[in-house]
């Protein structure tokens, strides 16, 4: 059986009677309908401070046990606040189901686990998140699942590592720090013919600039810690489920795809791999998130118009290398990035120096932009990747994974870009 709280989200999703225009991401976010009426008419969501709730008789709590009526039991497995962050990110991204985790690398190893089984196998690159890629070569090869690292880029490649055990593809839509975008389309159209699901960690452009499902992802990925919390407030993760793929040919999924059809994924994952795992978003998280998403759209246009504005005045100083972001047309991916997420793609970039020591110098002779990891925070920061996230592989897995000695990485803030730019060009000097 299948009824909850997904399928509670998407009928109050058409409560709200003003007719909005189709693409009001802001007014989706702003007034997304609670799914009960607040007692006391909060215009805020209330923090549902609880582990457990009450039930009036034995029989009503014996059918919220079975999932026959939508109500709470118990926090790890639902909650009121954390349901309406869900609910608010249905909303605008139009997914079947939005689960909340309590990180980004909960949100990846939830929906890994929810496809993997020992035999079944997992196509991705060498360019990923420093923890994504332990996750994938140590901790999931500890089941005996197996990680087929390949060039993503490279189509032939990806279809020719696709055999019947491969439960996923899994990318991250703009590498980092590499800044690698693959062609969304045509990898899309390889895992939809080979029955495979797309999973995609979106992480570096949010919803409010890139739409997944029109891309064919099957599953989107975010650590919400990033632009979501709404500078750097707490820790948090996505899985956002499209419902649109047929779990028939999945591995794990296909007997229970029989039953359930394209909610099989979200099935698994609600009514088994997320409440054993435990890693469920708390209410004080969900509360401050929810206020993050109010103002999503706002902090990205202007953290990435001022990126835009940095990498290319960067460029012009003396002793800068090169830049690398996705928006300088100088840059190999500019046209696809362009095509999928718009002229200003994520506010990282990342550009090298002469040496390691010319990259420390410079990050010590920083005054404004902090030296700290993270990423979206309202705070510009400024990271050397290779010898702190990347800092635990060795130097030749760290080459494979085009992690430069020579690079520093930049998470581009609120502040005033003419500072910004002050502070980079004094610490170059
Ligand atoms: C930060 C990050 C993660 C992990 O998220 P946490 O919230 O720190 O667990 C995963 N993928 C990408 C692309 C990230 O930037």
């Amino acid at each position: 059986m299948f009824s909850y709280s997904e399928t509670r989200n998407a009928k109050h999703e058409t409560q709200n009677t003003f007719p909005m225009s189709e693409n009001n991401f802001n007014n989706k976010f702003l007034h997304t309908p609670y799914s009960k009426p607040d007692a006391y008419g909060a215009l805020s969501m209330p923090i549902y401070q609880n582990a457990a709730y009450e039930f009036a008789t034995a029989e009503e709590m014996e059918a919220a046990f079975i999932g026959k009526i939508p109500e709470h039991t118990y926090s790890r497995i639902t909650n009121p606040t954390v349901q309406h962050f869900e609910s608010k990110i249905q909303t605008i991204t139009g997914a079947f189901g939005v689960t909340a985790l309590n990180s980004g690398m909960a949100a990846i190893s939830n929906a890994i686990i929810t496809l993997a089984k020992t035999g079944s196998n997992i196509i991705t690159s060498k360019h990923l998140f420093g923890n994504t890629y332990s996750f994938f070569s140590s901790t999931m090869a500890a089941f005996g699942v197996e990680t087929r690292f390949c060039d993503l880029t490279n189509i032939d490649e990806v279809e020719s590592h696709i055999d019947a055990n491969t439960c996923a593809v899994f990318l991250e839509i703009i590498t980092n720090p590499q800044m690698e975008v693959v062609d969304l389309k045509a990898l899309s159209a390889i895992t939809k013919a080979a029955g495979v699901p797309l999973v995609a960690d979106t992480t570096i452009v949010p919803f409010c600039a890139f739409k997944a499902k029109q891309w064919g992802i099957n599953i989107e990925i975010v650590s919400s810690t990033k632009y979501i919390s709404g500078g750097a407030t707490s820790l948090g993760g996505l899985i956002i489920d499209y419902g649109n793929f047929n779990w028939i040919s999945s591995p794990k999924l296909h007997v229970l795809s029989k039953e359930f059809g394209p909610a099989a994924f979200t099935v698994k994952l609600r009514k088994e791999i997320h409440r054993n795992l435990g890693a469920y978003m708390t209410p004080q998280v969900a509360a401050l998130q929810s206020i993050g998403l109010e103002t999503l759209s706002l902090r990205y246009e202007r953290a990435t118009s001022s990126c835009l504005n940095l990498v290319k005045r960067l460029e012009t100083l003396t002793g800068v290398e090169s830049v690398n972001y996705n928006g300088l047309e100088s840059n190999h991916f500019y046209e696809l990035s362009l095509s999928q997420f718009g002229k200003n793609p994520g506010a990282m970039f990342t550009f090298n120096l002469a040496s390691r020591e010319a990259c420390f110098s410079f990050l010590n002779k920083l005054k404004l932009i902090k030296r700290a990891t993270n990423l979206f925070d309202n705070k510009t920061l400024a990271i050397h990747p290779a010898s702190t996230i990347f800092g635990p592989f060795t130097p030749e897995l760290r080459q494979e994974m085009r992690v430069s000695d020579k690079t520093i990485r930049v998470s581009v803030g609120m502040e005033d870009v003419e500072d910004l730019f002050k502070d980079i060009e004094q610490a170059v000097k």
